[in-house]
């Protein structure tokens, strides 16, 4: 039988297996297999982000398009009471994802496993053996005829100004992992939090949430801004021709800009919300990141990315209140600068920052850093074991911006030789580099539509490998066992 190994059971790995398993024709083994215990939560969805909403109402986050309302279902089948505008918890979104895994594996009556494992290395199929052979940290093998890559998420960049406290308890670099553990009469009076992002909102709420005092926060980015918050916005109000505006500004980012400002105020004007216009932008990006030029793209990345992101990546409204409220009681500070150094000192951390646009040090004595400037997604400073394989190999090569790796339009991987790699795909946060727009489930799950079809309509076609060893993987399975 076929198999197709998914390397990664987040949000696209499990997107990808639940479309598979509705349209597959012909039987398909699928093996599911990520590093993490959860069935289908990844980085953004586990058990630990119970205190954490989705910053998109639930009407919009369900994993088929067409029904809209099976997130809210769900949340009913478990005693909630929610509607469709409601901004739910992120664990629960992941409870929702693992079910509608178990649903789809149970109704089209497949095989698809999940297998608790890390995979450090891929063997790609040669003349005598058709299948890919994929090898797990603790030894066992997996043999598959397609392999899909939803490796997700990595982790924050290292920052040479804090080479000095990486490794102490005095820093937090990976700020979705476990945080040091202390009393709290120990716990630090004083944090500072890099990057002003969703990441640092998800900190600054989470250290708010902890004991009667909670932390004095100073939160540092370069530009200092925070991101909008989230509205349940009227659809109704968008103009008409907002599409067709901005394909006519195609090719030229400031032209594009300029539209998009003034779609926004026209927006704004007629009762609507700018919202709708990020949308609409958002809907043919794609169309238009492909339009730009090197020169502009380069361009959109140093000057109107900062804008772009804090409109983009908003806020949920609850989210953004307590942050107003936290900000107004003096409980978080949000600089605009840049941080020169880190030393460990007695009293803590000795921080030195510059106020952006001045020459102008500042000093500051904090208990523990915290890293929220995000994953980074440049694939050369990967820390995987498999993505340093896969490079070395030049099975993936990174795009030239290094927003992600070389793809085609299906998602199949483009070698470091420019050739397409027969069965092996690519889904998740990396598309940016061909689509700019792919980090959040309205994009990926459209992907995940996308590429389960292509997957699903090669068995259709006949054996993509005519001749496939029939049943030959030889999976050590592990399920859940560690
Ligand atoms: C904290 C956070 C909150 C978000 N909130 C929202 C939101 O509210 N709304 C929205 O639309 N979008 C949101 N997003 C964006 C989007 O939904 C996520 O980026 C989504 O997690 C992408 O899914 P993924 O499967 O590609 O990556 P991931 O979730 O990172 O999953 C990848 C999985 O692969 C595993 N893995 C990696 N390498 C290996 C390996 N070698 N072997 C085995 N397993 C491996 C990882 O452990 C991980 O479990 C959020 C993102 C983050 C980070």
């Amino acid at each position: 039988m076929r198999s197709i190994a998914i390397i990664g059971a987040g949000f696209s790995g499990t997107a990808t297996a639940v479309h598979l398993l509705k349209r597959a024709h012909s039987p398909v083994r699928i093996i599911l297999i990520d590093d993490r215990p959860d069935t289908a939560a990844g980085l953004a969805y586990s058990a630990s982000q119970q205190d954490c909403l989705l910053n998109v109402p639930a009407s919009q986050m369900s994993l088929d398009v067409s029904h809209p309302g099976e997130l809210a279902d769900f949340a009913a089948r478990q005693g909630m009471r929610v509607g469709a505008q409601d901004f739910l918890s992120r664990a629960l979104y992941g409870r929702y994802l693992a079910d509608c895994l178990h649903s789809a594996r149970a109704s089209s009556g497949m095989e698809c496993t999940r297998v608790w494992g890390r995979v450090t290395r891929l063997v790609q199929p040669r003349n005598h053996t058709r299948s890919w052979r994929l090898d797990l940290d603790d030894g066992h093998l997996i043999l598959a005829d397609e392999v899909v890559l939803a490796i997700g998420n990595p982790r924050p960049a290292h920052l040479t100004a804090l080479q000095a406290i990486r490794g102490t308890n005095r820093y937090v670099h990976d700020p979705w992992g476990a945080w040091p553990q202390e009393r709290p009469e120990r716990a630090p009076r004083r944090v500072l939090l890099l990057g002003t992002g969703l990441t640092m909102a998800d900190v600054a709420l989470r250290l708010a949430l902890r004991g009667p005092e909670p932390p004095e926060i100073l939160a540092l980015s370069r530009h200092g801004r925070l991101p909008q918050p989230q509205t349940a916005f009227d659809r109704a109000t968008l103009l008409p021709d907002a599409v067709a505006t901005l394909r006519g500004s195609s090719g030229s980012l400031r032209k594009l800009v300029r539209v998009v400002h003034s779609l926004s105020r026209q927006l704004n004007g007629v009762g609507g919300d700018w919202r709708e216009v990020i949308n609409v932008v958002r809907s043919i990006a794609p169309e238009l990141w492909g339009g730009l030029s090197d020169t502009d793209r380069r361009r959109f990345l140093r000057h109107v990315r900062p804008i772009w992101d804090v409109h983009r990546h908003r806020l949920p409204p609850a989210a953004a209140q307590e942050l107003q409220r936290l900000q107004s009681a003096g409980g978080l500070t949000v600089q605009a600068g840049s941080l020169e150094s880190a030393t460990l000192t007695r009293a803590g951390v000795e921080v030195i920052w510059r106020q952006r646009g001045t020459q102008q040090r500042e000093l500051a004595i904090v208990g523990r850093i915290f890293n929220c400037t995000g994953p980074d997604y440049r694939a050369a400073q990967s820390e995987s074991a498999l993505v340093k394989s896969l490079l070395s190999s030049g099975l993936i090569v990174s795009d030239p911006l290094h927003l992600g790796i070389r793809l085609t339009g299906d998602g199949e991987v483009v070698d470091a030789g420019g050739h397409v790699v027969k069965g092996l795909y690519y889904i998740g946060p990396w598309l940016r580099a061909r689509d700019w727009e792919a980090t959040a489930v309205s994009e990926l799950r459209n992907h995940a539509r996308r590429l389960a079809e292509h997957l699903a309509g090669s068995a259709v076609n006949g054996w993509r490998h005519q001749g496939s060893q029939r049943g030959a993987w030889t999976l050590a399975e592990r399920t859940a066992t560690r």
